[in-house]
């Protein structure tokens, strides 16, 4: 079984810290629906006729557009590939765009989950983000959604802000369990390059990200989330048992997976491939049926790097026993030694001799683990 990302790269305006690939302009927006359902038939053997069980709307802000056009390109998917019965099929929406009709359209169409791009519920925190949205709309449309029958509801919360402190970001993860919200995705504000927030930052106009304040946060949110009776189910993603994210998840388990429209990326199990990051571009190569894509082959040091880095994120952790059998016992033998102090200082535990898991005082220092079990050729 495969999944599909549908990249759609339109905002209404881009918020400061956001580096993904999306246009804040109305121009095209038909034609990117058009070349979006084009790539799918120019790329429909890429799954190698694996149906889907889930399906991704992410951006950008997907909920710009009426749901009938989410549901073409659905119909488009299932015609091609074959979409199973209970699939999961997700829509990132912002609360701008989350209004009673909009929901009506969207309970006519296949969508069946909700991610909705809250990312504080305060309003000083906003502003600070450069998010359109109030904190009055993010809660009214996590309400609306859920009053319609969107239980399926995962929301997105942003936490290390500068300008907020531990109070700020506690009533956050409150508001998340006040309306009993199946799914949690947070993550720590990152400073990228080429976004108008390392540039207030380097001007002095906005305060810099305080490494110790987000780790803080992180830790009351890990606290938080399993007093309330929710997995950890990796490290930046928290559901009520049962109700994990299966597309995501499939990205940790190495499920093959087409991405479509500019810059997704692919993975067809030994490679991984991104379209082109520029619009125009994108729509003039499907038009003419163009290569729109670099490609990159994995090699078994890279596939055991990412295998590594993902699964160790996850409440499952990493599978000695498959590091053996998909990798060799070099990598094997390799993976015990490099992980050996970490689990004397208890940022590792093995269970059941067998599995590697982060602890939660892991969690905060996840990459440098990582890294430091990677292989380097
Ligand atoms: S709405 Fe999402 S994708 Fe668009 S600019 Fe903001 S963070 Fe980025």
């Amino acid at each position: 079984m495969a999944g599909l990302y549908v990249h759609i790269p339109f905002c209404r305006q881009k918020c400061h810290y956001c580096n993904f690939y999306s246009v804040a302009s109305g121009k095209f927006r038909d034609e990117t629906i058009d070349a979006i359902v084009n790539e799918l038939e120019i790329r429909k053997d890429y799954l190698g006729g694996e149906r889907l069980n889930t399906v991704y709307f992410g951006g950008g802000t997907p909920s710009l557009f009426a749901p009938g056009k989410i549901q073409e390109i659905i119909l488009k998917a299932d015609k091609l590939f074959g979409i199973v019965p209970g699939a999961e099929i997700t829509l990132e929406a912002n609360p701008e765009d989350i209004g009673s009709t909009w929901l009506d359209a969207l309970k006519s169409t296949s969508v069946n989950r909700l991610s909705i791009g809250v990312q504080s519920f305060n309003n000083a925190d906003l502003r600070y983000l450069g998010r359109i949205h109030t904190a009055e709309k993010a809660e009214s449309a996590v309400r609306l959604a859920l009053e319609k029958g969107f239980e399926n509801l995962s929301v997105d919360l942003i936490f290390g802000i500068p300008a907020s402190d531990d109070k700020i970001w506690e009533s956050n993860i409150l508001k998340v369990l006040q309306y009993n919200i199946r799914h949690l995705s947070a993550y720590a504000l990152t400073v990228e390059p080429g976004t108008a927030l390392r540039l207030f930052i380097r001007k002095g106009k906005y305060q810099p990200v305080d490494e110790d304040q987000a780790a803080g946060q992180f830790e009351m949110l890990m606290s938080r989330m399993k007093q309330a009776g929710y997995d950890h189910y990796e490290i930046s993603n928290f559901c009520l048992p049962g109700h994990c994210s299966k597309h995501n998840t499939s990205y940790w388990t190495g499920d093959k997976y087409l991405g479509v429209g500019p810059a997704a990326h692919s993975y067809d199990g030994n490679s991984r491939q991104w379209n082109v990051a520029n619009l125009k571009k994108y729509i003039e190569a499907v038009e003419k049926n163009e290569p729109l894509s670099e490609k990159e082959t994995l090699t078994g040091t890279q596939k055991y790097n990412e295998y590594v880095m993902t699964a160790l994120r996850t409440m499952w952790g990493i599978d000695l026993e498959k590091v053996k059998n998909e990798f060799g016992e070099d990598f094997y033998l390799h993976l015990i030694k490099e992980a050996k102090p970490f689990e004397n200082n208890q940022h590792l535990l093995k269970k059941n001799q067998r599995i590697l898991l982060l602890t939660d005082r892991g969690k905060l220092f996840a990459d440098k683990i990582s890294s430091a079990l990677f292989w380097n050729d």
